[in-house]
């Protein structure tokens, strides 16, 4: 499913990937995913100042995928979409597997 953006009215995806990158002005913020973004940022989220795109893009680097899915369901257009890292534990045994590392 797209949604239009409501400056151009052309559709996207992904809208945060749009807004993050393309040249429209960042989109006014519900008030209820505004609170979602206030509690965020009192605890694991940030807005990093150099982010890569041309306006400001929210970040939540944590290992909890189940909150992190459920974050994306909320915000839904305003996210980016999940960019899952691998943790300590997943990198350690990826290492061991392809054996890059025997610890
Ligand atoms: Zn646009």
């Amino acid at each position: 499913m797209s949604t239009p953006c409501p400056t151009w009215g052309d559709s996207f995806q992904r809208l945060g990937l749009h807004w993050w990158h393309g040249n429209c002005p960042s989109p006014i913020i519900p008030d209820d995913s505004q609170q979602i973004f206030e509690g965020l940022l009192l605890g694991d989220g940030s807005i990093p100042s150099t982010s890569g795109g041309n306006n400001c893009v929210f970040r939540i680097p944590m290992i909890n995928r189940r909150f992190l899915k459920w974050v994306d369901e909320r915000l839904g257009v305003l996210t980016t979409g999940l960019s899952l890292k691998k943790t300590a534990e997943e990198l350690a045994a990826n290492n061991r597997r392809t054996g890059f590392s025997k610890r």
